[in-house]
């Protein structure tokens, strides 16, 4: 059945149905012109993303429960990111009238999983008709006792990471040239999807590749818990670590050296970029989408991280296993191409 022939009222009443939850702090849920929320002691998170057909994802090759996952975990990656946890979610979907009623169930299905994981609640969004793409857009309330923002860094702090970084983008670029969905997240299904995968790629095994699809397609947003006491400034990669650990550099008023040898990078995104004829640096520094968090702390802190470098005082650099720099700017980690 199409969406058109279901209708706007008889979709929300299942939306409604599927997640009024009871919760302490909220007083009215989904259901009403808003929802009414008992406001937190501690300060306010409110974060907003959107992900659009065509531009964010393909939807050749993300099943609507991983894009739901996907979109859920990538506004959550921002809370965390100021040093906070979620709390509820709004979201907002467009979607074509002749979408069919499964497409939306299994969005829904892929919800109700990123709000167990996360231990979020969905409070209220919006539906419409759209003529052409997919839009989506979820807004994010949360709280912390302490934001951590991208101002704080100083010379001396040490630059760390939560885990290995370019598998998103090397997963990205095969999902590319296959265009064809992979249902990562049904235990039950892999051996088809094996299958599927060798029929396209004979010379690189399944096993290599799933964890970039998993990285890519249902990316778990990375909780800063261990680091709050610690770290001075904190930011998601979404854009890249190049771009991403600049950001940091510019609102701090500080510079960075980072170590290339001590780049996390796993030994799936190795092989797979020697398969495309890539450099799987490339992927790590400028790929993106990783929802890894970067952070920095003071030196003589013991972390539980991954340590890549340094906060310098203007310096902003990438030093390779001989020692030689090169500029960390947008156009600098070309030289490692
Ligand atoms: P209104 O006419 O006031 O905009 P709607 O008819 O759009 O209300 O929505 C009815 C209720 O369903 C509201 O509480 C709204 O927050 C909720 N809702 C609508 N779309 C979604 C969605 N995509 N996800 C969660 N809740 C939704
Ligand atoms: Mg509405």
């Amino acid at each position: 059945m199409k969406l058109s022939e279901v209708g706007e009222i008889a979709l929300l009443e299942q939306i409604k149905k599927q997640f009024s939850e009871k919760s302490k702090n909220i007083l009215i849920g989904i259901g009403d012109d808003a929802s009414v929320l008992k406001p937190f002691k501690k300060n306010l998170l409110v974060t907003t993303d959107m992900m659009i057909e065509g531009i964010h994802f393909d939807l050749r090759f993300i099943t609507p429960f991983q894009l739901a996952f996907k979109l859920i975990s990538v506004n959550i990656s921002d809370i965390y990111a100021m040093g906070g946890q979620p709390d509820s979610i709004l979201l907002n979907i467009a979607l074509k009238k002749e979408t069919k009623k499964e497409f939306f169930d299994d969005f829904f299905k892929g919800v109700r999983k990123a709000l167990n994981f996360y231990k979020t609640k969905l409070i209220g969004g919006d539906i419409s008709s759209t003529y052409e793409n997919v839009y989506l857009s979820a807004t994010v309330l949360g709280y912390c006792s302490k934001h951590i923002t991208r101002k704080g860094a100083r010379v001396g702090d040490k630059i760390y990471l939560t885990g290995n970084i370019g598998d998103s983008a090397c997963g990205l670029e095969l999902l590319k040239k296959i265009k064809k969905p992979f249902l990562i997240h049904i235990r039950s299904k892999i051996n088809k999807q094996k299958k599927i995968f060798n029929r396209f790629f004979k010379k690189i095994s399944w096993n290599i590749v799933e964890p970039l699809f998993i990285k890519h397609l249902m990316p778990e947003a990375r909780c800063p818990e261990k680091f709050l006491n610690y770290a001075t400034s904190m930011i998601d990669i979404s854009d890249g670590l190049a771009i991403d650990l600049l950001r940091i550099c510019n609102e701090s008023k500080v510079g960075a050296k980072i170590y290339l040898d001590k780049i996390p990078l796993s030994k799936e995104l190795r092989q797979v970029a020697l398969f495309l004829k890539k450099n799987p640096l490339k992927f790590a520094l400028s790929g993106g989408e990783d929802y890894e968090l970067l952070f920095t702390a003071p030196a003589e802190k013991k972390i539980e991280a991954i340590h890549i470098g340094e906060i310098t005082k203007s310096e902003k650099v990438i030093i390779d296993s001989y020692g030689r720099k090169k500029s960390l700017s947008l156009e600098g980690y070309q030289h490692f191409i």
